[in-house]
């Protein structure tokens, strides 16, 4: 069980070193044996980014929201900050960032793979076209697709969750993910945001319980799964 902490990405106690990566315990186990059987199907599954803190998706949203870093629009256009609202800036984040403290990177569950057999990790995007069609990861998505669910993870973020911008790179490890979800605070999250020094702060903590509900609630495992 995560403590609310942890959920908060403020705490690293349930992680450990995986690849270069830091990810929670038992998740680590589960992917190692993943990764074992996807090297027999010739890919070699390797972690693009696994926890984040909050402190670090922190610095992501405040350089989208504070023009310092690119902010792109759902088919990857640049957008200028200057000529969004507030809350026109604040949907164009979280098209592709999570709001500090609500991204399921903090839990150490939730993964970006790619397949280091196809493609360097210096040269990787994390766009949906490379793993789509003929893009270099598309092989090892279309494995992953069919394997995963063995393993115990999923695709949190897949084609049929409307709202949410499809992620074909992100996996999450559902043993550890679905208990996290469901001990998640929004009311410790309003206290962590409130605290913080984030950027829109007015128009977040005003939409909190919508943006908690489009972000976090709606996701959960494929049914069967
Ligand atoms: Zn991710």
């Amino acid at each position: 069980m995560l403590s609310q902490s942890q959920l908060l990405g403020l705490d690293q106690g349930h992680l450990v070193a995986l690849d270069g990566q830091r990810v929670e315990s038992r998740t680590a186990i589960a992917l190692r044996q993943l990764q074992e059987a996807a090297h027999g199907a010739g890919f070699d599954v390797q972690i693009a980014s696994g926890w984040r803190s909050f402190e670090r998706q922190l610095a992501i949203f405040n350089g989208k929201a504070r023009g310092q870093r690119p902010l792109l629009d759902s088919v990857n256009q640049p957008l200028c900050v200057a000529d969004l609202s507030d809350d026109e800036c604040l949907n164009a984040i979280l098209v592709w960032s999570a709001l500090p403290g609500a991204s399921r990177h903090h839990w150490g569950t939730d993964l970006d793979l790619f397949d280091a057999n196809a493609i360097d990790g210096h040269d990787l995007k994390l766009e949906p076209w490379e793993y789509q069609d003929d893009g270099p990861n598309a092989p090892m998505h279309r494995w992953l697709c069919e394997q995963a669910s063995q393993f115990g993870f999923f695709f949190p973020y897949r084609q049929d969750l409307g709202g949410v911008q499809p992620e074909p790179w992100h996996l999450s490890f559902a043993p550890v993910s679905q208990p996290a979800l469901a001990q998640f605070s929004p009311s410790a999250l309003a206290t962590q945001l409130q605290s913080s020094d984030i950027a829109l702060k007015p128009q977040i903590l005003a939409r909190l319980p919508q943006l908690a509900e489009q972000y976090l609630y709606r996701i959960s495992p494929p049914p069967g799964q």
